[in-house]
């Protein structure tokens, strides 16, 4: 799985739709101290489903819409559009929108999908909004803090056998 292209729009400080390019290998992002490099790892982690208000730096779900500076008015709805090349190389577009009042939508491919579609498409990936290869700001420190059975559930999201766990938890509840 590759990650290609990520849009957003009215996500945290991009408030003008932005477009990023992500090449092969290793993307660095650079730029003064408030650019917006961590909102930008979060839109990469929200667009796959992340809620948590702590992996968010967000209070609830509509935070992560551009509030509004001095110059700017708010506003209302907040988008991210990722594109994905998958293992068999075709290509997957997932959209994330949120909406003041009207709460969070998911699109697969142009396709209403629910929340847990996604989690699903993305489970056995090791490439989930959870997953270790997206490294946050602070996140060394706690990963070396670990308990063992929290360092347990890091390697097998790297070894992409948590979408087991996920699939076998919906199996039970049915
Ligand atoms: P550092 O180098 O300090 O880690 P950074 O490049 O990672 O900085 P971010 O934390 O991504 O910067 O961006 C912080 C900026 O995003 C702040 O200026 C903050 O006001 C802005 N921001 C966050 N959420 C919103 C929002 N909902 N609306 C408007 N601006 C927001
Ligand atoms: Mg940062």
């Amino acid at each position: 799985m590759e990650f290609k292209r990520l849009r957003l729009s009215g996500f945290k400080s991009f408030v003008e739709p932005a477009e990023l390019r992500i090449e092969p290998g290793l993307t660095g992002v650079v730029g003064p101290n408030g650019c917006g490099k961590s909102n930008l790892l979060e839109a990469i982690r929200w667009v796959m489903g992340e809620n948590s208000p702590k992996s968010l730096r967000s209070g609830g779900m509509e935070d992560v819409i551009f509030a509004g500076t001095e110059a700017r008015s708010p506003r209302d709805f907040a988008e991210v559009q990722l594109s994905i090349a998958d293992d068999d190389g075709d290509d997957l577009e997932f959209v994330r929108r949120v909406e003041r009042g009207a709460g969070s939508a998911y699109r697969i491919n142009g396709k209403d999908v629910r929340a847990k579609d996604v989690a699903l498409t993305f489970a056995d990936a090791a490439t989930g909004a959870h997953s270790p290869a997206l490294v946050s700001q602070g996140k060394i420190a706690q990963v070396i803090a670990a308990k063992p059975t929290e360092r347990r559930q890091m390697l097998e999201e790297a070894a992409g056998i948590s979408g087991l766990h996920v699939r076998r938890k919906d199996a039970e509840q049915k």
